[in-house]
């Protein structure tokens, strides 16, 4: 934590920027929530847990800058929230979601599955590729888990 926190603190230096304490408390949170995809508001709330001091326009402020240093993505899984998810450390790809329609949950593949499509997408349209989003939507593996089991009501009408 502490480590990734002067990792952190070194790029924003190098962009001429400071590790402000209401910077750090934002940052420890989305730390502490790697996995979780949250907004700014959720962002905000967590952070005022801790701070309270600290305002939503400049957690909002803070999320914008680390998004334009590319220390957090910003994405959208559809539903018209923005959502920061921290960039893994050394990845040359944004990792890839698996967003359940059933219950919204939200899985992460680390793994780059893409390079073959990217060769060819570079080959055939002479495009430089920099980076890409990938987000498959379907039924996770717990929700297809509670399917499968019937129903109680079920139960009584067969009988
Ligand atoms: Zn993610
Ligand atoms: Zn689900």
């Amino acid at each position: 934590m502490e480590e990734r926190i002067n990792r952190i603190k070194k790029q924003l230096h190098s962009s001429s920027y400071k590790l402000t304490p209401q910077r750090e408390a934002t940052v420890r949170v989305l730390l502490e929530h790697e996995e979780d995809h949250l907004s700014a508001e959720d962002v905000y709330l967590l952070v005022k847990e801790k701070s309270p001091e600290i305002g939503l326009a400049t957690v909002y402020r803070t999320l914008e800058l680390l998004t334009e240093l590319k220390i957090v993505d910003k994405i959208n899984f559809g539903d018209g929230v923005s959502r920061y998810d921290l960039r893994q450390e050394g990845a040359a790809h944004f990792h890839h979601h698996l967003v359940c329609m059933e219950c919204g949950a939200v899985d992460e593949i680390q793994e780059d599955l893409l390079g073959e499509v990217e060769m060819d997408v570079e080959k055939r349209w002479n495009f430089k590729i920099k980076d890409h989003r990938l987000t498959f939507h379907g039924i996770c593996y717990r929700c297809q888990g509670k399917q499968e089991k019937p129903s109680v009501n079920h139960d009584a009408v067969e009988r």
